[in-house]
């Protein structure tokens, strides 16, 4: 039997009867748009991460957008980003005519380099775009170091967006991720850390201008009613029975985050001294969206993974190809010095199997593979 790379069906199997009945109330009260069950989901996930305001959307992608049209982005504007990322985080400026410019990650953590922030401005500069904001990223499950951002941000005069489609649930020096930026976005995609069974998403704020500017966006720009419209929006609400499903999903994502560590910890145990195993920065925790282990300069990752697949055992590699390499995005600024950080792990990273059910049978198996393998 083939092990799975992430295991939905062991979720789901604890929390059917309980998915069940609050998908058939949905089913029964019928309010199907922006119903009670959204309301009830914005209020717990606030309460959970300490944020005034969440507004839930369509995706992680939208709760990205609406984050830059709340905060003002105009076309030809800058906004940092890492390279290394999924390609949403960058795909958001030039949707409104900004201008992503490529910032560099640090080796460890996976995450944007609060040192690098400086050259990646002053490509902006030197190419004439002005610099108005940062959107970091926590890859991986791990939020990056936010606090400096946050403090280079505010000496340069620009907003923090911390993408967290990755590390909701997580914490940096004891914050909770959805209060360390400006305004923090996630994903509910069903394979992140919190996923329903569609498309969905939030953005939480302490800010209650961008709220309500957001809350706004996500109806059309609607104003006090649905036919008085004052800006131009999108329609990115989350769907109720979705909001239903991830009110079920809350009630076991505490114990699904510790039992992710637990897999992370034993893969540490197993692995370190091998292989490079991902290195928690010492301010953070991790949901552990990935185990992403970095394996050494000039191997052959794909005859790994073809070793690994043989024995059943599913392996993907995130990211095989920065975002500053990718076809659209070419011509966008690249920090200056260039980013041999971001080039070496595209080279070398290899995600293993994760989740919170991965039994220590079949970690032992995992780890026995790859250790063969690397050998
Ligand atoms: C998944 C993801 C997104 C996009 O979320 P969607 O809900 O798929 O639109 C954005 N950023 C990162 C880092 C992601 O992993």
């Amino acid at each position: 039997m083939a092990i799975p790379f992430i295991d939905l069906h062991a979720q789901q199997a604890r929390i059917r009867a309980d998915l069940d009945a609050r998908m058939a109330a949905v089913l029964d009260h019928g309010g199907y748009i922006l119903g009670r069950e959204v309301l009830e989901l914005e209020a717990e996930l606030a309460q959970q991460s300490g944020a005034t305001h969440v507004i839930t959307c369509s995706s992680g992608t939208d709760a990205l957008l609406l984050a830059l049209m709340a905060l003002g982005v105009r076309p030809g504007q800058g906004v940092i980003v890492p390279s290394f990322t999924f390609t949403a985080s960058a795909e958001v400026m030039p949707m409104l005519g900004a201008i992503p410019v490529f910032a560099e990650v640090d080796a460890d953590s996976f995450n944007l380099d609060p040192a690098g922030l400086a050259k990646a401005k002053a490509a902006a500069d030197a190419a004439g775009i002005s610099v108005v904001g940062i959107i970091a990223v926590g890859l991986f499950g791990q939020p990056a170091n936010l606090p400096a951002i946050s403090e280079y941000a505010k000496a340069n005069g620009l907003f923090v967006i911390d993408d967290a489609a990755q590390s909701y649930g997580t914490t940096y020096a004891g914050g909770a991720v959805g209060t360390l930026a400006d305004i923090t976005c996630t994903s509910f995609f069903p394979a992140k850390p919190l996923g329903c069974y569609g498309d969905g998403g939030a953005v939480f704020t302490n800010n209650a201008d961008h709220a309500a500017l957001m809350r706004s966006l996500r109806v059309h720009g609607q104003g006090k009613d649905k036919y008085h419209n004052e800006h131009i929006g999108m329609t990115a609400r989350l769907d109720t029975i979705q909001a239903a499903i991830l009110l079920s999903k809350l009630t076991i994502f505490a114990e699904e985050l510790d039992m992710r560590q637990a897999v992370a910890d034993r893969y540490a145990a197993l692995l370190s001294g091998s292989v490079k195993v991902p290195q928690l920065d010492p301010m953070a925790t991790s949901s552990w969206a990935q185990y992403t282990i970095c394996l050494p300069d000039g191997t052959d990752r794909a005859a790994i993974q073809a070793q690994l697949q043989e024995a059943g055992i599913p392996t993907a590699i995130y990211y095989p190809v920065p975002m500053h390499h990718q076809t659209p995005y070419k011509a966008y600024p690249v920090a200056e010095g260039g980013l041999a950080v971001t080039e070496a792990l595209c080279k070398n990273v290899l995600s293993l199997p994760m989740h919170p059910y991965l039994s220590e049978a079949d970690q032992d198996e995992i780890c026995k593979v790859l250790l063969e393998a690397v050998a």
